[in-house]
């Protein structure tokens, strides 16, 4: 199936359906192990909302962005199914697997300022999805200092990616104020 072929609408369907099937088994971290497509899911809706619905490869963009990073899916198979846009934009947003993970959070903020507007939304979606996930249900392995470090380490990415949408990064700003909440309370 290429890219050409589909119109908007199918192009956003047709990768929701393919990362439903890819990610069928993967949960999220938070003690309540939402489905991860809930992930993908509001990350699309967030980069969907910040273009005001004009970008549907953004769209479908969001709903693959974890799809080569964590189901071994190739970045020929996206480009194949999604076109080379798609592609781009998802390999943008995915780490190195073969690097220590410390070290890919490392290369996340380096890297952070130099990625394409597009992809820097992406990014804010993703980091924004991720603080809301922690403030509805933190991690019950995680101790509050674990969490502290992942929102500093998040904030830090962010820092990188701002000025490409105000409204988006206000709500960035406001799920890492209520995951802070979250993780005082406990
Ligand atoms: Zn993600």
């Amino acid at each position: 199936m290429k890219n050409s072929t589909l119109s908007p609408l199918e192009l956003v369907t047709e990768a929701l359906h393919f990362a439903a099937e890819r990610h069928a088994h993967q949960r999220r971290k938070g003690d309540a192990a939402e489905p991860y497509l809930n992930h993908l899911a509001e990350v699309a809706c967030l980069v969907a909302a910040a273009t005001k619905g004009e970008d549907a490869n953004l769209v479908a963009a969001g709903l693959l962005h974890d799809v080569v990073e964590d189901t071994g899916t190739s970045r020929s198979e996206v480009a194949e199914r999604f076109g080379e846009d798609v592609a781009s934009l998802v390999m943008e947003v995915t780490d190195d697997k073969s690097l220590p993970k410390a070290e890919r959070k490392r290369l996340q903020v380096e890297h952070a300022a130099k990625k394409s507007a597009r992809a820097k939304l992406i990014k804010l979606a993703d980091k924004t999805s991720n603080l809301h996930a922690i403030a509805a249900s933190p991690p019950a392995q995680w101790d509050s200092e674990r969490c502290n470090d992942y929102l500093d380490w998040a904030q830090r990415v962010v820092s990188g990616l701002r000025g490409v949408n105000p409204a988006l990064e206000t709500q960035f700003d406001e799920a890492e104020r209520k995951a802070r909440a979250a993780i005082a309370s406990r």
